[in-house]
């Protein structure tokens, strides 16, 4: 944090020098006012020195509210994003943001809501990324950038031990529920017809509309899949794939600043063994 106070501190120096000698009234002068960034010119040239060149790419951010980095999201998808019990976020896509962040010289501002609303938000300018196991589809790509993949997914199915379902064949003709605006949702409707597909606010009302007999399967993404079933007892996870996919990070079309910042950090988070430690602290390997 500190690190990237004083790469902004370099920024703003930088800029107020640039801007004629006045130093009182620029928003980067400001920045340079606050009580740790003012701390000594030899972190800066430090910072100048060494990191030229990632000093460069954070100058340049700019963000739906400066200094921050805003992520929308849905935590209600383990072990991705979900809510601890004292209302803290936490996930892999969590703990990834934050080490982007990190890296950036941004704060991580955590924005929850459904997961349609979350692709949205982006689109709109309302925050700066998406990421909540966005599956990266054609269609999405038409309306949004997405940063290098940082993991896979897998659509699985979840039925009741005593289902007759045991394939992605056998679904034709059932009540299949989804999560709004997923995959799930869009493969099933475009396979099975919209009329047997039941969209729900999330993954877990999905659930549960399974234990209530309400639809005969729930298709969603693997991971969150077997945290569902390890919680309810009585369901059972096929051993059949239905779509294989990639997740990426969501950002504004056409924000190629953002994007290739994001990538590079991911870069390095995959390189220096970080992200492969975030998962392994969420997915016990099988
Ligand atoms: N990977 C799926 C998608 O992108 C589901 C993501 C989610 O429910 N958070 O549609």
């Amino acid at each position: 944090m500190k690190k990237a106070l004083s790469l902004m501190t370099a920024a703003a120096l930088v800029l107020s020098l640039a801007a004629c000698g006045s130093t009182a009234s620029s928003a980067a002068s400001s920045e340079a006012a606050s009580p740790e960034a003012a701390s000594s010119d030899a972190a800066s040239s430090e910072a100048a020195s060494s990191e030229a060149a990632s000093e460069t790419e954070t100058a340049e951010l700019s963000t739906v509210e400066p200094g921050k980095l805003i992520m929308s999201t849905n935590a209600a998808f383990p072990p991705y994003e979900m809510t601890t019990d004292s209302g803290e976020f936490e996930g892999i896509d969590i703990e990834t943001a934050q080490a982007i962040a990190d890296k950036l010289g941004l704060e991580l501002q955590i924005d929850d809501m459904d997961f349609d609303a979350a692709l949205l938000a982006v689109q709109q300018g309302k925050a700066d990324m998406v990421m909540a196991g966005v599956t990266v589809t054609d269609e999405r790509q038409n309306v949004m950038d997405f940063t290098d993949s940082y993991a896979t997914g897998i659509q699985s199915i979840i039925v009741k031990e005593d289902s007759d379902i045991a394939s992605v064949d056998d679904l034709a003709g059932k009540k299949i529920g989804t999560q709004r605006g997923t995959t799930g949702y869009l493969y099933c409707s475009d396979d099975f017809g919209d009329e047997n597909v039941v969209a729900y606010d999330n993954g877990l009302t999905a659930v549960q509309m399974l234990n209530n007999g309400q639809v005969d399967c729930v298709v969603i993404d693997n991971a969150p899949a077997k945290e569902f079933i390890a919680a309810n007892p009585g369901l059972k996870l096929l051993d059949t794939a239905y779509v294989e996919e990639s997740y990426a990070i969501g950002v504004g079309k056409g924000n190629t600043e953002l994007k290739d910042a994001i990538n590079t950090a991911l870069e390095e988070l995959k390189a220096d063994g970080t992200l492969q430690a975030i998962v392994d602290k969420y997915i016990t390997a099988e």
